[in-house]
């Protein structure tokens, strides 16, 4: 097996009584593409700050391409992407000295700048609007500026806060293929964002973060089947739902019913097997008029509320 691009061991960092990032212990493989997730204040962005070498933890150990980060910043960075969740306009600034600004803070000169200006403008879509002024941009146009800033020097390792807020859905459709387009390029990735179903699609593996911890890690298909202890039915009858919830109440073998807004019943079989499972639903619509009754996987937005009602906490 290969050996993880990025090693995280315990790290911490508090800010005063704030623990902001509590212990938390994680390892990447190149070309993974992760999500991390959490609610507002769970110590994301402290987390992408740490990484990044933008900051120092209080403890811990976080190891880069077998290089030390917090000891050897200076090492790694020029490997790692960094686009942070704000972008900050100079005014009176072209997009083309903007990118070509970062190009020679890289240390880029002659053609070899020239052509990197290029590539990145290029990639992220952005050439033809060169000579616009930066804070005269659209904000799905100002994510890729901020993209293209971030591709400079091809870094292997793109750590990405929040890029998609504020887009709009065009804007997210595209901002999500140059995602699958670096995926494609083999970069290893690791994505902030609220917006769950868009990191489902954008990510293989994903990161739950509360309160400074990692309360789960695993990808889609592990999150939902660890949490769904059960299969999940989404089921119509006809009539008045609320004589279906009141039976599924009383009945052992279901658990969690939710009416939901389109009328049908989302609620979770906890019988061993299939054929058990068979003769729950047997007895259901013994009892109902089942119009209809599919098997559903939680999707990440569910998982997500889910873990951090603390269901199945570990
Ligand atoms: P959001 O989704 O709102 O961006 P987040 O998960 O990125 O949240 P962080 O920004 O990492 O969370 O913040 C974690 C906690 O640490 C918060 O309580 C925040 O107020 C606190 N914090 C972050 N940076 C600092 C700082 N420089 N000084 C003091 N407290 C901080």
């Amino acid at each position: 097996m290969t050996d993880p691009i990025l090693k995280v061991t315990d790290l911490v960092r508090h800010f005063g009584a704030v623990k902001a990032v509590d212990g938390i212990s994680f390892e990447l493989k190149a070309g993974q593409s992760v999500g991390l997730i959490g609610a507002n204040g769970a110590g994301k962005t402290t987390t992408m700050r740490l990484l990044t070498t933008l900051d120092l933890p209080d403890r811990g150990e976080i190891i880069f391409a077998g290089i030390d980060a917090t000891a050897w910043p200076e090492k790694v960075r020029s490997r790692i992407g960094w686009m942070p969740d704000g972008f900050d306009p100079i005014d009176h600034t072209t997009v083309h000295d903007y990118i070509d600004y970062f190009a020679r803070a890289y240390g880029l000169s002659g053609s070899k700048r020239v052509e990197e200006v290029n590539r990145v403008l290029g990639f992220c879509g952005i050439s033809d609007l060169s000579e616009r002024f930066i804070n005269k941009l659209s904000k799905g146009q100002t994510q890729r500026l901020s993209l293209a800033r971030t591709l400079i020097g091809d870094p292997d390792f793109l750590v990405m806060d929040e890029p998609a807020a504020g887009l709009d859905p065009q804007a997210r459709i595209e901002f999500r293929q140059l995602v699958q387009e670096l995926r494609r390029k083999g970069k290893t990735l690791l994505i902030s964002s609220h917006i769950l179903s868009e990191l489902a699609e954008m990510c293989d593996t994903m990161i739950f973060m509360d309160g400074g911890h990692i309360i789960r890690q695993g990808t889609q298909q592990e999150l939902g089947e660890h949490q769904q202890q059960g299969v999940l039915y989404s089921i119509r009858t006809v009539g008045d739902s609320a004589e279906l919830l009141a039976w599924l109440a009383e009945s052992p073998l279901w658990t969690g019913a939710i009416a939901q807004a389109d009328g049908t019943v989302q609620v979770t079989c906890t019988a061993q097997g299939n054929e058990a499972q068979a003769l729950a639903l047997r007895a259901l619509s013994a009892e109902h008029l089942v119009l209809e009754a599919s098997r559903r996987r939680r999707n990440l937005e569910e998982t997500f509320v889910n873990i951090l009602a603390g269901e199945n906490h570990e």
